[in-house]
């Protein structure tokens, strides 16, 4: 299996559903992501490992669909706020109180 980068999955979301998603809308996208990430908690809670990953791959694409047409650099934004330590503590592993 090819290494991907975050970047380059939401630019291959960005050729596969910009169209679409740009029709769709920021809310009407960001509604689907609230369907997929739904689903994904019954899946924890009721269902196999297999349908498990299948709605994390689901959340993954919505979230870069949602990035793509607001115009948002995942990898940039991801690795900007959380490089390589907690970025309320500033510690790793984050030592922060719950
Ligand atoms: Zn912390």
């Amino acid at each position: 299996m090819n290494v991907v980068h975050i970047r380059e999955f939401q630019e291959m979301m960005k050729h596969l559903y910009f169209n679409r998603d740009s029709e769709r809308g920021v809310k009407g996208t960001y509604d689907w992501l609230g369907d997929e990430l739904r689903e994904l908690g019954e899946a924890l809670e009721e269902k196999g490992e297999e349908a498990v990953e299948e709605e994390f791959a689901d959340v993954m694409a919505w979230l870069a669909s949602l990035a793509n047409i607001s115009g948002i650099d995942l990898e940039k934004a991801t690795v900007n706020k959380y490089s390589g330590k907690c970025p309320k503590c500033q510690r790793s592993p984050c030592q922060c109180t719950f």
